[in-house]
């Protein structure tokens, strides 16, 4: 199913959440929004696709790193001689030119991943934390692995209850939980549609649903 239908579903699930518990308007729509992203992350593993938009951008990294390289290499030059000179403007060249070979969509992943967790670890919040450890994971799986099974809904579900402890949102968790697992119900081979369906019970059993 298409990231478009996933958001939507995602959204509508949000809405029902929030007249469950009648929210006020602000509350309501904070759910909505939650309700769409989390419709659209278990997607987190398609390459390119949410991935796309998540990721720090690769041209500012591949400039970060070059700037390193450069900096790295001329220090070498400078201030230290014999191997370690050479060394140094070795691992400078490389980080001047590899990023530009090697880059991809998953790298770029992955190192969203860390980078969302050094900002959740030096402000000491949990669910970006627990969220970031989840991107960085989701940027190993295949497509509809375990992101698309009950023990990511439960993953996120964990992070949706650190989210609602921290922001004090109420319905956060079952808009998180709801979200997700609509996403999931989306992709069942049921409907006709989806050419895959969902392994909901990996990695114990296979079968798909
Ligand atoms: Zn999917």
């Amino acid at each position: 199913m298409k990231g478009s239908s996933h958001l939507t579903i995602g959204a509508a699930a949000g809405l029902g959440a929030a007249v469950y518990l009648h929210t006020d308007p602000f509350s309501t729509v904070s759910l909505v929004g939650l309700g769409a992203l989390s419709g659209l992350a278990p997607d987190l593993d398609v390459n390119g696709k949410l991935s796309n938009r998540i990721t720090v951008s690769k041209k500012w990294l591949i400039t970060f790193f070059s700037a390193a390289g450069i900096l790295l290499s001329i220090y070498s030059y400078l201030e230290k001689s014999g191997f370690m000179q050479s060394a140094g403007i070795a691992i400078g060249l490389c980080l001047l030119l590899l990023p530009r070979l090697f880059i991809k969509q998953r790298t770029m992943l992955f190192l969203t991943g860390v980078f969302l967790f050094y900002i959740g670890w030096q402000t000491n919040v949990v669910w970006v934390m627990l969220l970031s450890v989840f991107i960085a994971v989701s940027s190993f799986l295949s497509h509809r692995t375990l992101t698309h099974s009950i023990i990511g809904v439960a993953c996120f579900g964990f992070i949706g209850w650190h989210f609602e402890q921290s922001v004090h949102l109420e319905g956060s968790f079952i808009t998180a939980v709801a979200g997700y697992a609509s996403h999931l119900v989306a992709d069942m081979k049921v409907w006709p549609v989806n050419k895959r369906g969902v392994k909901w019970f990996l990695p114990f059993f296979q079968k798909e649903f």
